[in-house]
Order: C-alpha cells, then structure tokens, then sequence
C-alpha cells in the first residue's frame, strides 16, 4: 500500500511538473500514455567479452575493430543498451562524440604499449600473460592520479580509512564499494584504475559507521560526496544506508550530501522506471527534509546526451525532490574541445534546471594521450563559450585542473610588463591560504597540465611549490 501511495506520489509530481499541466485533456493523454508505455527497459551492459553481440560495429572496418579489442585489454569497457542504441549516431562513427566517449580508440595507448598488447592478442596469448602485460601498461598510465592514495587518504586512530579522501578541508569524498562500476565506462575516465580488478589500484569501503565516526572528528567538513565509479549503480537500499548514516545528530557540520553521477545521461531509467527509482528519490526527498543541501553532480560531456525524453523526465524528477543538479564534465579531444558545444552544452542545461558547475582539463592519467588539449585552446575555448552565454550559464568554472596541489583554474592569457603568461588561481587547494591567490606563468602554447608550466617573471618556483613539495613529499607539481 506504501509502494502504491509513493508511486502516486511521484507520477503526480511528474504529471504535474510537465508544461500541460493546465490543460486537462493532454495531461490525461499523458496519463494513459504512461500507463500504456511498453514495459520499462532493461539495464543490460557488454562488455570486451560481449563486444561481437554489439552488430552496429559491423558497420567498421576489421582492424578498427581489432584495435577496440587491443586497447580495452587495458582499459576499461563497458556500454548499455541505451547508450549504443539511444546516444550514439551511428551514421557518424567513428567521429561521433558519444562513440568517441564509450568506444575505445587506437590512439588510446601508447604505440609501444598497443604494438605490445597487439602482438599478444594475435598470438592468442594465454590469459596469465595478456593480465600481466596489461597491469605493467596500467602502471605507467598513472592510475592514481594527483597523490590520491600517498597524500588524500585520511586516518582515523592512526590507521588508514579505505575508501575515503579528504583533500580539502571541506570535502570529503567517500567511495561505496558497490558503486565501483558505471552503468557504461567513459573512454577518458579518471577513475578508471576503480575498474580493472586491481584491489590495490582501487578506493572502496562499505564501512559508513567508521566515516560517520571520522566525521565527527572532523567538523570542518561541510560536504561529503558519495562517488565511485557510479553510487547510482548501486541499490536503493544501499544508497540509502550510506546517504541517511549522515543524518547522524553528530553531523550537524555536514550541510551537504553530494552523489557524483554519470547515470542521469547513461541511465536516465535509473530515476524513472528502474523498480527501486521511487525509493531512490525518497533518499533525496528524506536528506532534503532533514535539512541537508543534495547535489547532484552529473557528468555531461556533450549536449547530445541531455536530448532524450526520459533524460528530462529523469532531470524534472531528480529536482522535483529539492536535489539541485550541478553538471560538470572535462574538455577532450574528439569529444568536446570546441566553444560551440560548450556552449549548447550550457545552454540545455540551463533550459533543463541544471547549474552549469565546472570545466575540468582533461587528467593526466589513463587515455590522457588521446584526449588532452593545450591550456591555451582550453581556455580559448571556454572564454568563447561564456562569451556566447546567458549569466545564468556563466557559473562553470574553468579550464579547471585538479591537480596535486589543489584545482588550478586558469583565468586569462595576458602580457604583463612586455612578457605573455597564463594568469592562475586556485579554486580549492591544500592549503586553503592559497586559495584565490593569483599567479602567473610563461606562455607555453603546448602545456596541457600544471606541471608543464614555468614560474612567469623570472621567478624560480610558483609561490605554494616549496610548501606543496616538503609538505607532501612530492617531486612535481602533476
Ligand atoms: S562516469 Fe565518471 S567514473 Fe564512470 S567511467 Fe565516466 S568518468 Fe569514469
């Protein structure tokens, strides 16, 4: 009876959220509409292994096909029904974006790595050997990127607490366990070291009494991101345990409760016709009512991925609860590195709800070699997308780099006393003394990370450099 009620409740709110509301006939239209729907979709994902079930891949040549083998012997792939059958045009492989965006690519690996892997396919190598040769190429590609597991894992009674990061005073992000996985894998992920079956690569817990009681401790800590992979993945349920364990009366200070997620574009059912959809929306609607501010923090990449229907019943849905949708994403090659999109891309988020967030540079970790830009088109780029877009889409911050330090934003390309620099800021940083501070750096047309760049005016190191490398033991600024 419950059930029957919630769901009323919800379809309610969704009819009543839609722009007929007024008109009684078409709302009922849309009623029976709903009610005569084909039964809900399916989640089904494929994998490297279940690559040759996926038939639109007959429409490329054999050695295009070869390579998406060698390279996801690497990498991580998976990809859902609704992402092959619904996102990707297929008219336009192999440029278009969403493909570029799930499909792994030659150019992904390192010519020695793919000749490598390549040459252990053919042989049809046994599986001991294509793992182990895949873990030594894993291991150049900079799985834990920016001193995640030397300098963000926090200790609770001097031990170590796995499946946590505290970076910045504020922030702490947790990794459920069940939600290591994404209902399909981006080709540039950041996280991808989470999905190749490494325990020692890989961020997990499903510990949330020891968060709870490290949170405790911690009352600078105003927001917690539950993230993974994807924590949509995982079971209502188990969102719920982790998400109400932060309604503690101790965690008065934690006014946030992010979910970093990728499922509003790669799986909109999981917010409209997934059986535990309803009881999902209840976790926001409680953390809501309980006075917690929930941000939803959805990976776009591309505009084309917010065109479906269902991504907009799932938008008016996910806000319907009082959860605020902020969208982030990094710009790539192949993908996104252009104003145009950018701008569309903000555009239809701010017509669906959605607050443009960041513009993240794209890591220096995993299929880097593929999708890095230089700073200077990043930042080209995103001047031309704000410069094309209402205020209400000129909260995205960026060209944002997280690196070691802290997350670099580059804020201008200028001439200052007869030299070209980057002008710099930090918008987080370990140290939040650092934050806001502007610094500057040499001109380099080709740098396309932090480390790449020099002290601008002679200067020996950037003024946070000394402090960041004795603090932390780190030799670079990646
Ligand atoms: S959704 Fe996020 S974690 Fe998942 S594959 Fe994409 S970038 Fe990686």
């Amino acid at each position: 009876m419950k059930d029957v009620a919630l769901r009323t409740r919800y379809l309610t709110r969704e009819l009543h959220s839609e722009p007929t509301k007024t008109d009684p006939a078409s709302a009922r239209k849309l009623r029976l509409t709903i009610a005569d729907e084909a039964p809900p979709p399916r989640f089904k994902a494929l994998s490297e292994k279940s690559i040759d079930e996926i038939s639109q891949l007959d429409l490329l040549s054999p050695e295009e096909r070869f390579a998406m083998r060698v390279v996801s012997k690497v990498l991580p792939f998976r990809v859902n029904r609704y992402v092959i059958d619904e996102l990707i045009d297929w008219t336009n492989v192999p440029n278009d974006p969403i493909f570029q965006l799930t499909f792994p690519q030659r150019g992904m690996l390192a010519p020695e790595h793919f000749d490598h892997m390549s040459a252990l396919v053919q042989k049809n190598a046994d599986k001991t050997e294509i793992r182990e040769a895949a873990t030594r190429i894993r291991h150049e590609l900079n799985p834990n990127p920016a001193g995640q597991k030397q300098h963000n894992v926090p200790k609770l009674d001097g031990v170590p607490l796995p499946g946590v990061q505290h970076k910045y005073p504020e922030t702490v992000l947790f990794f459920p366990a069940q939600g290591q996985t994404c209902h399909s894998y981006c080709t540039f992920c950041f996280r991808w070291a989470q999905f190749v079956g490494d325990k020692a690569l890989r961020f997990a817990s499903s510990d949330a009494a020891r968060l709870v009681s490290y949170l405790e401790r911690h009352e600078e800590v105003s927001d917690v991101l539950i993230t993974g992979g994807d924590p949509m993945v995982m079971r209502s349920k188990n969102i719920a345990a982790y998400a109400t364990a932060l309604l503690d009366p101790a965690l008065e200070h934690v006014q946030s409760v992010r979910f970093g997620s990728k499922a509003l574009t790669y799986w909109p059912h999981r917010f409209v016709t997934d059986k535990d959809a309803d009881d999902l929306l209840r976790v926001f609607d409680e953390l809501v009512a309980k006075g917690k501010h929930v941000a939803f923090m959805a990976h776009v990449n591309h505009w084309r991925e917010l065109e479906p229907e269902i991504c907009h019943r799932a938008i008016r849905r996910i806000r319907d609860t009082g959860a605020v949708i902020r969208a982030q994403g990094p710009l790539l090659a192949h993908i996104n590195d252009d104003a145009e999109t950018w701008s569309k891309t903000w555009r239809t988020q701010v017509r669906l709800g959605l607050v443009p967030y960041y513009m993240f540079v794209e890591r220096d970790t995993g299929a880097r070699r593929y999708f890095e830009v230089p700073l200077a088109r990043a930042y080209a780029a995103y001047r031309d997308a704000v410069r094309s877009v209402s205020g209400l889409a000129r909260t995205a911050r960026g060209p944002s780099m997280s690196a070691g330090p802290g997350k670099v934003e580059i804020q201008g390309i200028t001439e200052i006393a007869g030299e070209k620099v980057f002008a710099l800021r930090f918008i987080q940083a370990r140290n939040p003394e650092w934050v806001q501070k502007p610094f500057f750096a040499r001109y380099d047309e080709e740098a396309t990370w932090l480390d790449h760049l020099r002290p601008a005016f002679g200067e020996e190191s950037f003024f946070f450099e000394k402090e960041y490398k004795a603090k932390y033991g780190a030799t670079t600024l990646k």
